[in-house]
């Protein structure tokens, strides 16, 4: 026991883990026992543990310049370089980078710059943002409202109404299709109820429009082909900006550059960082915006005097050197390329998994996937509460593999990029031993 207050943890159960040390794509307890990262920590870790690159990168740019801020029109090199190679990269338009520290205050800026945007373009009361059910944004107070799972809700007095946070479907045909319904059909009609809601509030009210492009914290959702294309001409038809979420799907996750390029969305005009921008090594994150958006809040701030927006850690030069270098290393190690290879594999492998008696859905794309367990195979009908996937989680770490139950049920998988196919194997038979445990349990 300890005096801290764990996050995300059901905080009557005691239990710890304690780890002491990582290197490549395992991490050891106090006691030596290995695990295999097959969440990647949590969907960040992308190079592994004890890369010697960023070890390196970190405590040389510590001797150079420890801190500095960028508050007033101070800046440093690091943090500029960092802006140009990640506005060169993205799919957004003349794209404008503001850092931070966290995935969940990324979006809190963003629904400031979205506010502070339409402010000055006169449109005041453009500030609604649709966000989908069973989607995951962060636990700031205003991250926490666009999120759509209810434990980040309850309790907590959220979500904050004066957001003005709007929920539309969760894009899963396996648990929201209607019996008989086609993909195709089901896509039909959860864009008609999109647009139904815009009508319905007025599309003059709203400002945005947020999605991860595949989920996952919510349970690795990977929406039906064509899904995006009819969202982005529906918002598109109504003057709402596509705020893309990419904070696990960002930098080669899916097997390409952004979750965007995978699901075929154009030109988001917001889009968020974090995690594998920098490894996870060093806390960071962007808050992307249109050059036109960035562009329009100049005039305001200057009448204000400031910008009134700024973390002391905003632009951090030790963790914008090591999100330079990640980068780097992605590039020069065709890490989106090997993903793009590997995510075939894993997601072949994991198939094989449609086979037990456990499991009802196998989804994911590139390096993320879901395996769902379900109390009825035919029917796919899901068990009650979240006491199997919890099992099931725990029958992984006794096997010596570490990974998390999502959407109660599922278990998530998202081991670093630097994984190797021997270690895919090992992940594939660690989870074949724990499902089978699991459904000793049930049965
Ligand atoms: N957005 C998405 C899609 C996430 O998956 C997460 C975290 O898992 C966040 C935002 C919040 O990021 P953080 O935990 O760094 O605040």
């Amino acid at each position: 026991m300890s005096e801290i207050i764990y996050p995300t943890t059901n905080l009557k159960v005691t239990e710890t883990l304690t780890i002491e040390r990582g290197d490549g794509a395992y991490v050891y307890d106090t006691e030596g026992k290995q695990y295999l990262e097959a969440l990647a920590g949590l969907w960040c870790t992308s190079l592994g543990y004890n890369n010697r690159e960023l070890i390196d990168t970190t405590t040389e740019q510590m001797g150079k310049l420890a801190y500095s801020h960028m508050f007033g029109g101070k800046t440093h090199q690091v943090g500029i370089d960092l802006s140009d190679k990640l506005a060169a990269m993205v799919p957004v338009e003349n794209a404008k980078v503001f850092f931070g520290n966290s995935g969940s205050d990324a979006n809190d800026t963003h629904i400031k710059m979205l506010r502070y945007y339409f402010n000055a373009i006169g449109k005041p009361e453009k500030f609604k943002i649709i966000s989908r059910e069973r989607s995951y944004h962060g636990v700031t107070v205003a991250a926490a409202s666009l999120t759509g799972l209810p434990p980040n809700h309850t309790n907590f007095d959220l979500p904050f109404d004066a957001l003005g946070v709007l929920r539309t479907d969760a894009p899963h045909y396996y648990r929201n299709a209607l019996p008989g319904e086609s993909e195709d059909q089901f896509v039909d009609r959860i864009v008609n109820n999109l647009e139904a809601l815009i009508l319905a509030e007025g599309a003059d009210t709203i400002a945005a429009f947020i999605a991860e492009p595949i989920t996952g914290a919510s349970g690795v959702i990977v929406p039906p082909k064509g899904y995006y294309q009819k969202i982005q001409a529906v918002l598109n038809k109504h003057g709402i900006l596509f705020w893309a979420d990419e904070v696990i799907t960002g930098f080669g996750r899916t097997g390409n550059d952004f979750g965007c390029t995978t699901m075929g969305i154009e030109k988001p005009a917001m889009m968020t960082l974090a995690k594998q921008l920098s490894s996870a090594y060093m806390p960071i994150s962007a808050s992307v915006i249109r050059g036109d958006m960035y562009e329009a809040m100049i005039e305001p701030s200057a009448k204000v005097g400031v910008f009134g927006h700024g973390y002391t850690y905003s632009g951090h030069p030790v963790a914008a050197a090591v999100a330079l270098k990640t980068l780097e290393i992605y590039e020069r190690d065709n890490i989106f390329g090997r993903a793009a290879e590997l995510g075939e594999y894993m997601q072949t492998r994991l198939r094989e998994f449609l086979d037990h008696p456990l499991v009802g859905e196998v989804r994911g794309e590139g390096m993320i996937a879901a395996v769902e367990m379900v109390a009825d195979k035919q029917t796919g009908q899901p068990f009650e509460g979240g006491a199997v996937g919890t099992f099931a989680m725990q029958a992984c770490q006794d096997h010596g593999m570490i990974t998390r139950a999502v959407a109660a049920n599922s278990l998530a998988f998202c081991p670093p990029l630097i994984v190797t196919v021997a270690q895919i194997d090992e992940m594939i038979e660690k989870l074949g031993l724990a499902l089978n445990d699991t459904l000793d349990f049930v049965t």
